[in-house]
């Protein structure tokens, strides 16, 4: 797969998103692609803004602030996700850069990002991410503290989008997915950013909305 072309990556990837939404029984536009560039370069992400994508996903705010203003300025209607980890320290340079952010995880950091918001006038989608595996190497908030920080971030005036979450390696994924679901059907949110390359059929079958695929679409990571 990783010798095919990008553009022909991106249609093996679109193809299979359909023919999973369409056996889920969901309308393939509720799915939204987001290409995870992390780590490629901006020769390696050009294909696709030639091919048409324009939703990315980057996990480091640094490595996207170096990157993305010169693909900007090529294509305005880029829409850029962030999908890392984030130090509340950064949260001022996420919120001017990312229209969405995916790692929202306690406290502090719902703060930061309330206040880059009001600074900014700038309001990203937050989806919250959540420890689905109760990993102790993994970012989230824990299960039991979800009704916690979400009635947090709602007075916070935070745009809350869904929940996020990444399951644990090497398992199979679909309880973890569904359990997300369900958490996030308890709390009356919509969006659920899960799957990846080796699991998103499973993801759009549990209910995914925005699924997040680097390696299917620009190959291998160094
Ligand atoms: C890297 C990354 C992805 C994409 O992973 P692939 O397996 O390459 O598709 C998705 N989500 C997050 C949070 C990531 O860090």
């Amino acid at each position: 797969m990783t010798s095919a072309s990008p553009e022909a990556r991106l249609g093996a990837v679109r193809a299979t998103i359909l023919k999973s939404a369409k056996r889920a029984g969901r309308k393939p536009e509720e799915v939204t692609l987001i290409a995870v560039s992390k780590t490629k370069g901006v020769e390696e992400i050009r294909p696709l803004l030639d091919a048409g994508h324009r939703i990315f996903g980057e996990n480091r705010v640094q490595e996207a602030a170096d990157k993305w203003p010169a693909l900007r300025a090529e294509h305005s209607d880029v829409a850029l996700h962030l999908v890392g980890q984030l130090q509340s320290n950064k949260a001022d340079e996420a919120v001017a850069l990312f229209d969405a952010i995916h790692s929202v995880d306690r406290p502090s950091l719902v703060e930061a990002l309330a206040k880059a918001m009001d600074r900014f006038g700038r309001r990203p989608g937050c989806f919250i991410q959540v420890n689905i595996g109760a990993e102790p190497q993994k970012g989230g908030c824990a299960v039991d503290q979800l009704p916690e920080l979400l009635t947090f971030a709602r007075e916070c005036g935070l745009p809350i989008a869904g929940l996020m979450c990444i399951p644990p390696a090497a398992v199979e994924p679909a309880p973890y997915f569904a359990l997300l679901a369900k958490l996030a059907k308890d709390h009356g949110l919509d969006g659920l950013s899960m799957g990846m390359s080796s699991d998103f059929e499973t993801a759009i079958m549990i209910g995914a909305t925005h699924v997040r695929v680097g390696t299917a679409l620009f190959g291998e990571r160094a």
